[in-house]
């Protein structure tokens, strides 16, 4: 679909991006293509999508998987997709709701799913809470392909040095990949910024065992809110912890007490969260 087909496609019915929900819609078939290709789906596959807006990714989807849902929180859309549903009327489900209410985990178990992909081109404003929950999901997906702003999708896969709290609750499940940057102009409207492909591979099995998960990331959270300051002054002034305690837990794992937050592994956070919950 070209600028031109889309602005038609709006005119028909009657419809105008909304910022707040996010809307930039691809409009170069390469870059679906290169999506779809790059989520490895099949004909054995379920898959979720995230914002499907005007139905260009799903289409695709629906010619490669093996059944499709689409959750869209704006129901202005409601015609195109039941246009799609007209198509596809075996493999393909679309639900007018908000994406991190709607319940898909039960969706997929209970129509007999032993597991599903997640591709979409999510609105951007939510991203962080999107991985999130797919994530920290009970019944998680096997894979997310999705795009995210070039400076997200590299924060996403960043090593200690650089290793953010997004990062962390992304690659305590899986492995992230950036598949290949968009540039804003695919999208109409543009974004300021350009995108990437994100493939994130989850682990068959957890690779890490973090204990608590809501402590887990309490400790963390309180770490970065001083995420300039040095990782013994947190602990002592966001956790409330004593002075001496924290001197002496970093030191038995071996964590200089000058260490920024973003310099510790997934290991260390894991070891100091485990020590002082
Ligand atoms: N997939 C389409 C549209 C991407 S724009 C394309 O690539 O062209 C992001 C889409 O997410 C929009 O359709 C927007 O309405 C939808 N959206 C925004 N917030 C949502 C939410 N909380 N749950 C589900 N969909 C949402």
């Amino acid at each position: 679909m070209d600028i031109q087909q889309l602005k038609n496609l709006f005119r028909k019915y009657n419809l105008k991006p909304n910022f707040t929900y996010g809307q930039n819609f691809l409009i170069d078939d390469f870059v679906l293509q290169d999506i779809v290709d790059a989520s490895g789906v099949t004909s054995a596959d379920a898959v979720l999508e995230i914002g499907p807006g005007i139905g260009n990714l799903t289409r695709l989807l629906c010619e490669r998987a093996g059944f499709v849902l689409s959750i869209e929180k704006d129901d202005k859309f409601f015609p195109i997709l039941h246009g799609i549903k007209k198509d596809y009327k075996k493999n393909f489900r679309f639900e007018i709701a908000d994406a991190l209410e709607y319940n898909f985990q039960s969706f997929f178990q209970e129509q007999g799913f032993k597991s599903y992909k997640v591709v979409a081109n999510i609105p951007y404003y939510i991203t962080g809470k999107i991985l999130q929950m797919l994530l920290s999901a009970k019944f998680k997906p096997t894979s997310v392909t999705v795009l995210t702003q070039k400076e997200v999708a590299r924060n996403l896969v960043a090593r200690p040095g650089d290793l953010g709290l997004l990062a962390i609750s992304v690659q305590l499940y899986g492995e992230p990949k950036i598949v290949q940057t968009v540039l804003a102009k695919s999208f109409y409207p543009a974004p300021k910024v350009d995108s990437a492909v994100v493939k994130i591979d989850l682990f068959k099995k957890p690779k890490y065992d973090i204990g608590d998960e809501k402590k887990f990331f309490k400790i963390l959270k309180a770490c970065f809110t001083g995420k300039r300051k040095q990782i013994h002054n947190t602990l002592v002034n966001n956790l409330k912890l004593e002075k001496d305690l924290v001197l002496k837990i970093l030191s038995d794992i071996k964590i200089a007490p000058s260490s920024r937050p973003q310099e510790l592994s997934i290991e260390q956070w894991i070891e100091l969260a485990r020590i002082i919950s």
